[in-house]
């Protein structure tokens, strides 16, 4: 069953890339989902006067919090635990997977339901659990057909954005039966056919499973309340129906006070489905009466990532994928290319902080990017993604021929009369230079014209018409 974790040994994003644009399904699929949320988010942004002050709000909010992290995060586990909740901290993926593994066991059940995760996926929980004789089952309509399909999420609002109706019904008349209710006979591709289909599975498991596992897209420190917004009302039946629950929640999704999610309640739905307001807003304080709960917090580099003072921004985002949609490379390359949980923009910027840039898949992260700003503009907490691929990309390792060429490159600009001669070498030599450069660096020009160079510079015509006056 797939989880969605880490796609480590995945090879580097160019080649998933270069693999993903030749499926014209896919880039079909892609386009027509990222187009219609794209323009309903425009329109419903477009009818708030003072978005451009909500969206500074926001900012402001995150920036407190990740700077006061450690105060806020002692509020919230006090809070949580006077509210009658149970509070586990996990520095790492192993940490948190054993911490959970045990809580299920601790409850004698084998199964679980789990709801609004990202994090889970990002640490590979299904996978652990799995490994531990526990079965995870995803009840978000999107992951669920993920992992019906054994597939990998593509999207971060929606996991499934790369299947279209006739693919959905196909994966649920071959495998909702081996995973509990089977599909109706005669399933249409009709989105209410395949609405109701899911609806009938899912419900049958929320009634018989005792544990839910789930995630939370805000944690407020003053209060210890738990924040999850949907569309499905799925995420409600998981809150509430089983007798435990258990909430994994990145540190970063923290707010200092109830006030600040009016805030986030206006800029979260508008930026990600497009609405005015989410369909359900859950929230929960501590244990409710017959329910256990325990809280999670998961560090897993987010740390490290706050150390870092240009790519600390990133841990400002609230996951609303808006980046995602406007992105030309991630419209044509699709999510999996990411090799992450987290892809397009955000992706390109916060997996390797968090995973660090050591694979080849992790350092080719950054430059998965056109830098053409339109994640930046449409971002509602304003994280500057372009500036931040900047800055890994000069952390990146460089192989040794770049950084030659770099060096090379560095010691003839910093001088203008070495940048004359090498001006007026290239001028004698131009006629030389082929059409198609040689070995790596024919990457650049398989898709571009080589300029031409001109046979004096600017700068030697300058000197010898004094100006154009001569
Ligand atoms: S980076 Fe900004 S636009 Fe992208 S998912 Fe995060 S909050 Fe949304």
């Amino acid at each position: 069953m797939s989880g969605g974790n880490t796609f480590l040994g995945m090879p580097a994003f160019p080649q998933n890339a270069a693999a993903a644009v030749q499926d014209s399904q896919l880039r079909f699929n892609l386009r027509k989902a990222t187009h219609t949320i794209r323009g309903k988010r425009a329109s419903v942004v477009a009818e708030l006067p003072d978005w451009e002050e909500l969206r500074t709000a926001g900012k402001e909010i995150k920036d407190h919090t990740l700077r006061n992290l450690e105060r806020y995060l002692l509020q919230l586990e006090e809070a949580v635990t006077a509210a009658g909740g149970h509070v586990h901290w996990a520095a790492d993926a192993e940490e948190a997977n054993r911490i959970v593994a045990g809580l299920v066991k601790a409850t004698g059940e084998t199964t679980v339901v789990k709801v609004k995760s990202m994090a889970t996926q990002e640490i590979g929980l299904n996978e652990a659990l799995e490994d531990q004789g526990i079965s995870a089952y995803e009840t978000d309509l999107a992951e669920l057909i993920v992992q019906l399909g054994d597939d990998w999420p593509s999207h971060i609002l929606v996991p499934a954005i790369h299947r279209n109706r006739s693919e959905i019904r196909e994966i649920f008349q071959e495998k909702m039966a081996s995973f509990g209710r089977a599909a109706p006979e005669g399933l249409t591709d009709e989105p209410r056919a395949l609405a109701e289909a899911a609806r009938l599975h899912l419900r049958e498991r929320f009634l018989s499973t005792k544990v839910a596992i789930s995630g939370a897209n805000f944690m407020i420190a003053e209060t210890g309340t738990l924040v999850v917004l949907e569309s499905e009302g799925n995420g409600r039946m998981c809150l509430t129906l089983p007798e435990t629950l258990i909430s994994v929640v990145g540190i970063e999704k923290l707010l200092p006070t109830w006030q600040d999610l009016e805030v986030f309640l206006q800029l979260l739905p508008r930026s990600s489905t497009g609405e005015r307001m989410n369909p359900y807003t859950s929230t929960w304080t501590g244990a409710v009466e017959g329910q256990e709960f325990h809280l999670v917090l998961l560090d897993n580099g987010r740390t490290r990532v706050l150390a870092d003072e240009v790519g600390r921004q990133a841990l400002r985002c609230i996951r609303c994928s808006a980046c995602l949609n406007v992105c030309p490379v991630y419209e044509r390359a699709g999510g999996h290319a990411y090799g992450s949980v987290y892809p397009g923009p955000i992706g390109a910027i916060l997996t390797p902080q968090l995973r660090g840039m050591e694979s080849e898949l992790d350092a080719s992260l950054p430059y998965a990017s056109t830098l053409c700003g339109a994640c930046f503009e449409a971002c509602p907490v304003a994280i500057d993604i372009p500036e931040v691929l900047i800055h890994l990309r000069g952390k990146a390792r460089h192989p040794r021929a770049e950084r030659l060429g770099m060096r090379a490159a560095g010691w003839v600009l910093n001088s203008p009369a070495r940048l004359a001669g090498a001006q007026r070498l290239g001028g004698r030599l131009r006629r030389f230079v082929p059409g198609r450069l040689p070995g790596p660096l024919s990457a650049w020009t398989d898709t571009r014209d080589i300029p031409d160079i001109p046979a004096e510079s600017f700068r030697d015509w300058w000197g010898r018409t004094d100006g154009g006056t001569r």
